[in-house]
């Protein structure tokens, strides 16, 4: 049958012009007044220093509070979702692109106005907390609320919490926002013909080696032109988070990975124990790189062959239906409802996947919260790797759908837990494919994508995560100029590629955009985390059997109220601070290398 290849969201809006999106802004404003107005007691609370003990006054208060925002976070939610899907279609669409801005500044208005209170639960005795928790609106938030405590020393008052947001916009924001203008305005030749940086990141790819090497060299030229500029990114962004680091260090220490593994719910020992057992084993990672080597017969492996395809005379293709039902059948063959569901969008409409000229690139998964429906975006032309990507973002909206009864907050998961349910989803397709391959180039592709990911993930991923800390311990000491920057590059290159590949990327952090993102820093190992961890949930599918599918969901669906360490030991009784764990993933993913290498060149 033929499956809707384009969304259909007119249950929220006819389209953008739509008369109710300006109704919904106004009261959705409205509402924000009146928040900012019941959480002002909270402020005067904060600003007196002096917290009240639990009361009743103050319970009905926060219960007022809370019961606001559980009105007007699905309203603006759900606007947002639904302009930023006009936008993704239509990425000219001018007033879709003057509501994004409406909504964002709804969303910081909500932020602002409720910030108080959750500065003041950090901030309350455990006694308040004792009592706060026997209520019934605060159970979606406590684990918010206690994480939040976890860092109480970390917190500052809430006028500097302000002073640093307000200033941050025009200081370490705008170091991030010129790193993204000079990146669109650079160009590159190939074959005597200059075209903009994004363009020539996919010449990267090429088939022709001698395009992949023009590309790799062209960026290089490009950044290195203007390395001045992209040291002083750097620095300026890593010497605001020294210093916002050191005011928040009054009371305990604030460690730089201490930030870093915040945001991510886990450990500082989960994180050392992943990325020591990946040091230790990183050889699996130079292994997939002599494969890629003997497959593209060649005497040394460049930087420009990282991303190199595989070598095949035809490749397979499917149509979007084909897609729609493969991806179907390998689901429903692990558990037949998360098959039906892959169904259920295409015939609804909630993938997007039509080629058009007018929409965005790349693939993402998002949602509606009111009601909670999942929503896929891609560029569906037939490759198997389309494949692997829808299957990939079918794999994060059935996560979200297994969450739909649960409130919003806790349905928020990390970066480094939203990878487990999508590229657990893609290795069900890969693993059907490589076993029902017909002929060798059809496994040679899936081996081809084994050991890509391996080497960007055991070697790529850690080297930025090295480059990253030696960066922030340089910078404490003062400005870290050019010359500097390529050292540290090229050794952490070294340490973590070894000699597989003979030579390194020594503007890597000028040419990746990564190092210059101004909200968070160590965008990296979560990339890794995610890709090991989903590997360990997903050998216990072989091992339990049965048992795995309903222990699988509860995983899911505790990945928004529980540290990484937490889901782990409750649903699959493993301890990731430990090394045996992420061995136990290698272990799967060296065995990948292995098939990769027994695949017989032609
Ligand atoms: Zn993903």
């Amino acid at each position: 049958m033929a499956y809707l290849q384009n969304w259909d969201n007119k249950i929220h809006y006819s389209d953008i012009e739509d008369a109710k999106i300006a109704a919904d802004v106004e009261l959705l404003n409205k509402d924000v007044a009146l928040l900012a107005d019941d959480t002002a007691v909270f402020t005067a609370h904060l600003d007196a220093d002096n917290l009240p003990e639990w009361d009743a006054e103050i319970a009905i208060k926060l219960a007022e509070v809370f019961a606001k925002i559980d009105l007007i976070s699905p309203r603006i939610h759900n606007l947002s979702v639904y302009v930023q899907s006009v936008a993704t279609i239509d990425s000219g669409n001018v007033a879709a692109k003057k509501l994004i801005s409406v909504t964002q500044n709804i969303g910081a208005a909500i932020g602002q106005a409720f910030a108080p209170v959750m500065v003041f639960l950090t901030r309350v005795s455990d006694g308040f907390i004792d009592e706060l928790y026997k209520t019934e609106f605060i159970e979606p938030f406590k684990f918010k609320i206690d994480y939040g405590r976890k860092y109480k020393d970390q917190l500052l008052s809430v006028e500097q919490e302000n002073l640093l947001t307000a200033m941050a916009q025009n200081g370490l924001q705008t170091w991030g926002n010129l790193y993204n203008e000079l990146s669109a305005s650079l160009t590159a030749e190939v074959n005597g013909q200059t075209y903009g940086l994004a363009k020539i990141y996919n010449m990267q790819s090429d088939t022709d080696r001698s395009i992949r090497e023009q590309a790799w060299r062209g960026t290089q030229q490009a950044w290195s032109g203007r390395a001045e500029t992209a040291a002083a990114i750097v620095n300026s962004i890593n010497g605001w988070r020294i210093e916002e680091r050191k005011k928040r260090s009054v009371i305990t220490e604030y460690h730089y990975l201490d930030e870093a593994v915040r945001d991510s719910h886990v450990s500082r020992k989960t994180l050392d124990a992943m990325m020591s057992v990946t040091y230790k084993r990183r050889d699996i990672g130079h292994r997939a790189l002599a494969g890629i080597q003997k497959h593209l017969k060649l005497d040394q492996l460049k930087p420009w062959d990282l991303s190199a395809p595989a070598p095949v005379s035809k490749a397979a293709t499917y149509t979007y239906d084909e897609a729609i039902d493969l991806i179907a059948k390998c689901f429903s063959a692990f558990n037949p409802e998360m098959g039906a569901f892959v169904v259920m969008m295409a015939e609804k409409g909630w993938i997007d996947a039509e080629p058009t000229d007018t929409r965005r690139t790349g693939a993402y998964c998002t949602g509606f919260s009111e009601p909670r429906e999942p929503r896929v975006f891609m560029t569906f032309e037939g490759t198997m790797t389309n494949v692997t990507t829808l299957a990939h973002e079918l794999g994060h909206a059935w996560h979200n759908w297994v969450m739909r009864d649960m409130h919003d907050s806790q349905t928020q998961y990390p970066m480094t837990l939203a990878e487990t349910a999508s590229i657990f989803a893609e290795n069900l397709v890969r693993d059907y494919l490589f076993s029902h391959a017909k002929d060798d180039d059809a496994r040679l592709l899936i081996g081809w994508n084994d050991a890509e990911m391996a080497t960007a993930m055991l070697n790529n991923i850690p080297a930025r995560f090295d480059f990253e800390r030696e960066l922030v311990e340089a910078r404490q000491t003062g400005f870290v100029p050019e010359p500097q920057l390529v050292e540290l590059m090229q050794s952490a290159w070294g340490k973590w590629y070894g000699d597989s590949l003979s030579e390194y990327d020594p503007y890597f952090w000028a040419t990746k955009l990564h190092f210059s993102i101004s909200g968070m820093g160590f965008y990296n190992y979560p990339y890794l985390f995610g890709y090991l961890f989903s590997l360990g949930v997903y050998q216990q599918k072989d091992e339990l059997g049965n048992r795995f599918n309903d222990l699988y969901t509860g995983l899911l669906r505790d990945t928004g109220s529980m540290t990484a360490e937490q889901v782990v030991m409750k649903h699959l009784q493993k301890d990731i601070e430990g090394e045996a764990f992420w061995d136990n993933s290698l272990d799967m993913v060296e065995a990948a290398i292995n098939q990769f290498e027994a695949l017989d060149s032609k």
